[in-house]
């Protein structure tokens, strides 16, 4: 039987390509293999940012680096790119990365770069969401199993 599609946030996949160069991998990465047919993509890559990159976060409704660069397009961008793959999966569900400029659910980074949270989405959860996509995060994957 095809397994249902899921996507995932890359670094929550086990890819290194968070800011820093690290991942996150997700503890029960393995039991969502076995159920789900996994997609995984990171939009801030798909916009053409390197890895490790500067630290952005959303102020404004602009992504800012640390250093004050301007980085939103590379973020649309990339959300974009992440959508029309996830598209061509026939994904409608995804767990995505907690906090993140482009995959935060709920909360992100207040624009501070003080680890402070503040409501709201991410670029690439905020076009999920206009897509009608079902979030997950890592505290609500326990739902996907
Ligand atoms: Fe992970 Fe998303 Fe950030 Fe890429 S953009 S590193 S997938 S949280």
């Amino acid at each position: 039987m095809n397994k249902p599609p899921l996507l995932i946030s890359a670094c929550l996949a086990g890819i290194r390509c968070r800011y820093n160069g690290s991942s996150v991998p997700f503890p029960l990465l393995e039991a969502l293999e076995q159920a789900y047919s996994l997609v995984a993509v990171c939009p801030e890559q798909l916009g053409g940012l390197i890895t490790p990159r500067s630290a952005s976060e959303r102020v404004n409704g602009r992504i800012l680096t640390k250093e004050g660069e301007d980085v939103t397009h590379f973020f649309e961008a990339g959300a974009q790119e992440a959508l029309c793959i996830a598209l061509n999966h026939h994904c409608t569900t995804a767990l995505l990365m907690e906090r993140s400029p482009s995959c935060g659910v709920g909360f992100i980074y207040d624009g501070t770069f003080s680890s402070t949270l503040t409501e709201g989405n991410g670029v690439f959860a905020a076009l999920l969401i206009s897509h009608s996509f079902t979030l997950y995060t890592p505290t609500s994957a326990g739902l996907l199993l």
